[in-house]
């Protein structure tokens, strides 16, 4: 490339070739490997979460957040001995744009509920963008300063495996154990982008969308189904100047929840206005939240979402099982490569090639 620095007659500033990567600098380090920590068995994870040990809790996520086959399957009988003891908590969904306040949101939230309600909480996250090598976007312990350093309180990023459903569903899997680790308040925070919201709604008994007044125009950049999913709607930053555009847009939001059906839960979701960074409002929203508790466990709904929830996941896991063996196969793979340059070349049709596809790989099934 022509460039001054290519030149030999160049005088000013270049970039030196780095020198070769030292050798070790340290020799005892070089020897001594480092103290590799005691494989558990399940009997250990389980015994360990049941007695509320925060560190075993930490590995047991990381154990079923890893793909490798040998922890899979501890991973699945530390899930199935947790679950008898799992159920006992309310878990809430939180979601809302980048920016929205989510993160100061749920610092506040927390406190206040760990204040007012007692007991642990765990703040988990579904965001499949978030990679944690790249750094976390949800979950990172920085974002919640108070709750980071809560004794009851127990954060954990977004598992940052690809596909939405396998992170949402090892979202929902760590929710099992942080139950039977004694946690009675799960939140679970989601960017409000994207399909991350459905995955979320089908794991909590409130989905509470957060939102801010901007424009006026609010409503129109919000998805109809995402309000549908709402269980409560709250507008944060009602503060300083702020404080009478977001009335207004409560005022917006409350009208347009009426014209939709009424939930199967026989409420119509709230509006609240409140600010996270001045911790206004608060008290307000969460007595609404757990007021919505109490009516839907004794009305009903609370168990039927449950168990409506739990065949979703039933289904969720056998299509990403059959989906997985599919695409992992290595002679599908291979047809599929064939199949992709003949549908981009006109010389097949997308349903031939896919009905070939399954033809081959049920035909290796019976084999
Ligand atoms: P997240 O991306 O949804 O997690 O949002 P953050 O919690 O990181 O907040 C985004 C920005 O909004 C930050 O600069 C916050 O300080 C600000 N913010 C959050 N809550 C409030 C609030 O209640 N009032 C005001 N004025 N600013 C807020």
């Amino acid at each position: 490339m022509q460039h001054p620095e290519n030149d030999t007659r160049y005088e000013g500033l270049k970039v030196e070739t780095s020198p070769e990567n030292p050798g070790v600098i340290n020799p005892y380090l070089a020897k001594k490997p480092r103290a590799r920590k005691r494989q558990l068995s399940a009997n250990d994870y389980v015994e360990g979460i049941l007695k509320g040990d925060v560190t075993i809790l930490s590995r047991a996520v990381t154990l079923l957040e890893s793909t490798l086959p040998q922890h899979e399957a501890i991973a699945q009988e530390v899930i199935e001995r947790c679950l008898p003891h799992s159920g006992n908590s309310v878990r809430i969904g939180i979601s809302g744009v980048p920016g929205a306040g989510k993160s100061t949101s749920i610092d506040e939230f927390g406190i206040y509920v760990l204040n007012n309600r007692g007991g642990k909480l765990a703040v988990l996250a579904i965001d499949p963008t978030s990679e944690r090598t790249k750094g976390s976007i949800l979950g990172d312990k920085t974002r919640m300063e108070k709750l980071a350093i809560h004794p009851d309180s127990f954060i954990r990023p977004s598992p940052s495996s690809g596909s939405l459903g396998g992170v949402a569903r090892k979202t929902r899997e760590t929710v099992v154990l942080c139950e039977a680790a004694g946690y009675n308040t799960i939140f679970i925070e989601t960017v409000g982008v994207g399909q991350s919201e459905t995955a979320c709604h089908s794991m909590v008994d409130f989905f509470l969308l957060l939102q801010v007044a901007g424009t006026g125009d609010e409503l129109q950049g919000i998805k109809r189904g995402i309000m549908e999913m709402a269980d409560g709607i709250a507008i944060n930053k009602c503060d300083g100047d702020n404080i009478e555009r977001c009335k207004v847009a409560a005022g917006h939001y409350a009208n347009a929840l009426r014209l939709f059906p009424v939930p199967e839960s026989g409420l119509i979701p709230n509006v609240h206005t409140y600010s996270g960074l001045f911790g206004t409002g608060i008290a307000e929203l969460w007595n609404d939240i757990f007021n919505y508790i109490e009516t839907v466990k004794s009305n009903g709904w609370f168990n039927r979402r449950r168990r409506r929830q739990n065949l979703y996941w039933m289904y969720e896991t056998i299509d990403q099982r059959l989906r997985n063996t599919f695409y992992q196969d290595p002679e599908i793979s291979t047809m599929l490569d064939e199949a992709k340059q003949n549908i981009e070349q006109g010389r097949q049709t997308s349903f031939v090639a896919a009905q070939r596809l399954l033809d081959l790989y049920f035909e290796r099934l019976k084999k």
